[in-house]
């Protein structure tokens, strides 16, 4: 039984027979998405734009060998992640051994029954379903349920490879709780954990109109990235943070008769250059925390 969720899966079938398609299609349409290609051309343009999550390829093709197909599309960045399902009349074993050899995913031999087809897709998909859980959570944050760390470095580099393409500007900032381990150590690891997603909800909330890149950095720090805003633009988000932010903490945590916390906030703000690295910002957002907390904490400061 399949979940109605993987309705929104998409499977591209290549195949050259009409009837062949036809016949797929009707097996596999009530439960997926279902597009068609019967050259190797029309396949390549079909997967940049259907953008397929799975592929029904058969071997015997016209202009082309589905083997050699499957190599390509193993080989092409953007194409090699896509599982590939061999769906042919060739029955030989050495052809399914070279079939997996080659990186397929399954290898259905005709003539085959439908329910089977289905049942092999659908395990297929339900791989698909669970490496794409697992990758989400591990760019999550298990306390928090904010983005961690290792979902801000790749979105860093992202947006750093985007702002030196565009020539735009690329702001961050980064905040850490103010006295932190003081309180931790005076209420409890549990009300440190409150605090720490409060901190969390308040920044999603108060920059919901600015930017999705919030990121738990690791402890009690947490890293903003504003891509195309500029330096006076980022301090004005950046010093209302810090308010609103202390506000919130004033509310949450001192409702609970615990004394309630602030945080201190740097941001920094570039127009990257080919030549340097994404790691400059961060140093220079930490280099301003750093100054926030040398000059009393409670404040933002800013490039
Ligand atoms: P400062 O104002 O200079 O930032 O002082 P601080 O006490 O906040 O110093 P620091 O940032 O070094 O302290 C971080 C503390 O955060 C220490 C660590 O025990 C605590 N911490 C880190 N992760 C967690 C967590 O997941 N839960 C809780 N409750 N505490 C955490
Ligand atoms: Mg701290």
């Amino acid at each position: 039984m399949v979940d109605e969720r993987f309705e929104k899966y998409k499977i591209l079938i290549i195949e050259d027979s009409l009837f062949n398609q036809t016949l797929l299609r009707k097996i596999l349409q009530d439960k997926y998405m279902i597009e068609t290609a019967s050259t190797v051309q029309k396949a390549m343009e079909k997967i940049g734009t259907f953008e397929p999550h799975l592929i029904l390829l058969d071997i015997i093709l016209p202009e082309a060998n589905g083997f050699d197909v499957l190599k390509n599309l193993k080989q092409l960045e953007h194409t090699r992640n896509i599982p590939v399902i061999i769906i042919t009349g060739l029955e030989r074993d050495e052809d399914e051994e070279k079939g997996f050899l080659l990186g397929a995913v399954d290898y259905i031999k005709r003539p085959f029954k439908n329910a089977i087809v289905l049942a092999r897709v659908n395990t297929q998909i339900h791989i698909i379903e669970q490496i794409r859980m697992i990758e989400q959570l591990s760019l999550m944050d298990g306390l928090t349920k904010i983005a961690n760390r290792r979902a801000f470095d790749i979105q860093l580099q992202y947006e750093w490879n985007r702002a030196v393409r565009e020539q735009s500007w690329l702001s961050m900032m980064m905040l850490d709780v103010d006295k932190f381990k003081e309180y931790n150590d005076t209420y409890g690891h549990r009300h440190g954990d409150f605090m720490l997603q409060t901190v969390a909800q308040t920044l999603k909330q108060d920059l919901q109109q600015v930017t999705d890149f919030i990121y738990r950095y690791g402890g009690d720090e947490f890293a903003v990235l504003l891509p195309g805003l500029d330096a006076p633009r980022a301090r004005e988000i950046g010093k209302k943070l810090v308010a609103s932010v202390g506000d919130m903490l004033f509310s949450a945590v001192g409702e609970q008769n615990l004394c309630a916390h602030t945080i201190s906030l740097g941001t920094a703000t570039m127009q990257p250059q080919a030549n340097q690295l994404p790691a400059m910002l961060i140093e220079r957002a930490d280099k301003k925390l750093y100054l926030a907390k040398q000059n009393g904490r409670n404040q933002a400061q800013c490039e």
